[in-house]
């Protein structure tokens, strides 16, 4: 079966061609380096790993994603700070410490999460020379024009400035709801290619350019280096759904501009992961992160099984009960995928688990329909018909798309690791009934079952499982 895609600039469901069938291209925005990455995020690399693993069923592919460490400023308007000078005005560090730090994190929580690393990451400081360059053709064709503090694109000079958006939201754009429109602007959707740096502040990041000193917008990144690394034109360029207005409007307009030259195929966009409070904010606390998922008692790949249970196209609404869920139906499936294991003598390919992983497969290729893979998985799991030896060939083949270590045997409950204010409670539990206080042992006990973890009494002392 041919893969389809939904595809945001033709809103449609299209079969999946490459260019050529030895290397798709997939471009992926990459984070920003400037504070730890959001479950929300996370979501984004992970349905684009869910992409990843199934287009390389059939073709090589060359994935390539940025790291942004420099230029994504806080606002849309083109005012504003620099995040990562932000950031490290906020830590006391350099701007330079700070895109090493987030990013080795970031690289942890990606992996973590079975994600598979790029054929190519490339770094936004390790490239101004060719968004220079890009730059500098977009002057000679007559796209830039120059203001007090950068050089910018001049948005009403390209015909399809709304191709991927639709007419209707960029005039609401343009009605200034949400860029404010500053002095020089020629038009609201106008953006910054290159920023003048400062002249009463030094900047940690700054570069010399034809122009004068300063760093590269946002938009001009992506577009430089995913042109540098897969031609002119890409077959996939994938993002979050907050990207289609902006970031990638404004990625179509420099890159077309600059080479005449269609720039991407197909446009793949994630939808958000959200709370029910609304969005996943820093300043809110409610800014969860798989450090934090991590201290709760959860593993990381519940997250994962939890996100491809929602199709990549549908919101979805974070909660802890959602993670309780995901964690139950992991340890489930990883159980009954243990056992298939120890009762099969291998696995062994036949019609019936052939015609299984098809449908798996189908699924996926069915615009990554991973929920109905998941499905699919369950059902020969539980399949009466196939014997142990077909149902682990299913499952090793399953396992390379859901990547979520199917065989690994269950840990005991005792591995659980404990938040850090539960294990102060069990603790004193401890000491309480060292000292036979079994008064504020029990006290204790409520305390942590309010909490959520349950603790049994054995001879070699407190058991704490999550309830
Ligand atoms: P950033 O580091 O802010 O550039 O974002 C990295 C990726 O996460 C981008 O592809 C965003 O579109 C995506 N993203 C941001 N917030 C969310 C969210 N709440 N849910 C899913 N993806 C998100
Ligand atoms: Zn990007």
């Amino acid at each position: 079966m041919m893969m389809k895609l939904y595809n945001t600039a033709t809103h449609h469901k299209d079969e999946f061609t490459p260019q050529n069938a030895q290397n798709v291209t997939m471009y992926c925005c990459g984070p920003t380096v400037y504070n730890f990455a959001h479950i929300g995020n996370l979501r984004t690399y992970i349905f684009e790993d869910l992409l990843s693993r199934t287009i390389r069923l059939h073709y090589p592919l060359t994935h390539v994603m940025n790291v942004t460490d420099v230029g994504h400023l806080v606002s849309d308007a083109d005012d504003g700070e620099d995040k990562m000078e932000l950031g490290a005005a906020r830590e006391g560090k350099t701007a330079w410490e700070i895109a090493k730090f987030y990013e080795e994190k970031f690289w942890q929580d990606y992996d973590a999460l079975h994600c598979t690393r790029p054929t190519i990451i490339s770094r936004a400081t390790a490239h101004i020379p060719e968004m220079i360059a890009l730059v500098k053709t977009l002057e000679e064709k007559g796209y830039t024009y120059r203001t007090s503090d950068g050089i910018y694109y001049d948005t009403s000079k390209f015909d399809h400035y709304d191709a991927l958006v639709g007419h209707a939201r960029i005039r609401g754009l343009q009605g200034g709801a949400r860029v404010e429109m500053s002095d020089e602007k020629r038009n609201p959707t106008d953006f910054a290619l290159w920023k003048f740096s400062p002249k009463d502040k030094k900047r940690q990041m700054e570069w010399d350019s034809p122009w004068g000193i300063g760093f590269p917008g946002w938009h001009i990144e992506c577009s430089a280096m995913a042109m540098k690394y897969l031609g002119h034109t890409l077959d996939i360029h994938c993002g979050g759904i907050d990207h289609v207005t902006i970031h990638h409007t404004n990625e179509i307009a420099q890159s077309e501009a600059a080479t005449g030259q269609k720039y991407v195929n197909y446009w793949v966009h994630g939808e958000f992961l959200i709370l029910r409070s609304g969005k996943m904010s820093k300043s809110g606390g409610t800014f969860v992160t798989v450090d934090v998922l991590k201290e709760k008692g959860y593993e990381p790949l519940a997250y994962r099984y939890l996100c491809l249970s929602a199709h990549y196209r549908t919101q979805l609404e974070f909660s802890y009960e959602s993670m309780d869920g995901a964690t139950k139906s992991l340890k489930n499936l990883r159980a009954l995928s243990c056992q298939i294991k120890r009762e099969a003598s291998g696995a062994k390919e036949t019609a019936a688990s052939s015609e299984w992983k098809k449908k798996f497969t189908a699924a996926m290729e069915d615009d990554l329909n991973a929920p109905k893979a998941l499905a699919i998985t369950w059902e020969v799991v539980r399949n009466n018909q196939l014997s142990a030896s077909e149902k682990l060939d299913f499952l090793q083949f399953a396992d390379t798309i859901l990547a979520l270590d199917l065989f690994s045997e269950p840990a005991p409950e005792t591995a659980v690791v404990l938040p850090a204010e539960i294990q102060a409670l069990v603790d004193e539990r401890a000491q309480a009934r060292a000292a036979k206080d079994w008064k504020k042992s029990d006290e204790l006990r409520q305390a942590i079952a309010q909490a959520g973890y349950q603790v049994k009494d054995t001879p070699k002392g407190q058991e704490v499982t999550k309830k």
